[in-house]
């Protein structure tokens, strides 16, 4: 299949690295600090001019880390690409939203897989963020699986709007077309807080519940499947789905955070 973004791949080995966003380091330890600060609970109210809506777009993988590898395309390339796209609509038609990458091109916050996870979600409160969307590609062992699937954070302060992001971001990619997973939730199996409850596994859910900010990881769909694949193949299809899921980025950040005078 032509890829639009035919990037010489070093072959099917992407299983060998798959920190992907940053589930268990190599050592098999839980990456980032483990158990999460305490909630931020300052409450400052801004003035009308300052309550502009943030987006922050984490590119996933980069740097050293390749992603999944399919149809001679690397996710980290796609996904770039996606991200790019989805902030190119929402100037274009949000221009109220302000939008961030946390990346631009290949290069990382660090070539230690937790310290860049962890960079990844603080660039986002730095740049004071309504939301943080990691935008990655899935792949199955059967390579026979399809669709849409966004892993949230089972913290509370942060698990019920990812929820309702999650939804309206599957609810895009369903009207493109694409399977509805569903939500992802994963504890970790080896860190626990305070309270002996497990952290979150996916680490930019973790950190994103640590500093108290929604982050969540949009999986569009599996580039490993020729089918879904199709959704990312050439710039027109990735166009189609940034369109989509820029849109229902724009209508969450509105609906949440937008005012009203
Ligand atoms: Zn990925």
């Amino acid at each position: 299949m032509i890829c639009a973004l035919a990037v010489a791949c070093g072959g099917d080995d992407w299983e060998d690295d798959e920190d992907d966003y940053g589930k268990i380091d190599h050592a098999g330890v839980i990456t980032g600090t483990g158990t999460p600060s305490p909630v931020q609970t300052q409450e400052v109210t801004p003035t009308p001019e300052e309550r502009k809506l943030v987006l922050c777009l984490d590119p996933g993988h980069g740097g050293r880390w390749q992603g999944a590898i399919y149809f001679k395309c690397e996710e980290r390339n796609l996904v770039l690409q996606l991200a790019k796209e989805i902030r190119a609509y929402l100037n274009e038609h949000y221009p109220e939203i302000e939008v961030y990458l946390t990346r631009e091109d290949n290069n990382v916050f660090s070539n230690d897989i937790g310290p860049d996870l962890r960079a990844r979600v603080e660039f986002a409160v730095e740049k004071k963020a309504n939301i943080l969307v990691s935008l990655h590609l899935n792949a199955s062992e059967s390579h026979n699986l399809r669709g849409t699937m966004v892993c949230i954070s089972k913290q509370p302060n942060i698990n019920g709007i990812s929820k309702e992001l999650a939804d309206c971001l599957m609810d895009a990619t369903e009207s493109l077309g694409l399977k509805r997973r569903g939500y992802e939730t994963r504890n970790s199996g080896d860190t626990f807080d305070e309270n002996g409850v497990p952290v979150d596994y996916y680490a930019i859910c973790r950190h994103g519940s640590s500093l108290n900010i929604p982050a969540v990881i949009l999986e569009s769909c599996f580039m490993d499947n020729e089918e879904d694949f199709k959704y990312v193949k050439d710039e027109a299809a990735i166009k189609r789905l940034a369109a989509a899921e820029a849109e229902a980025m724009a209508k969450f950040l509105i609906s949440h955070y937008g005012s009203n005078q």
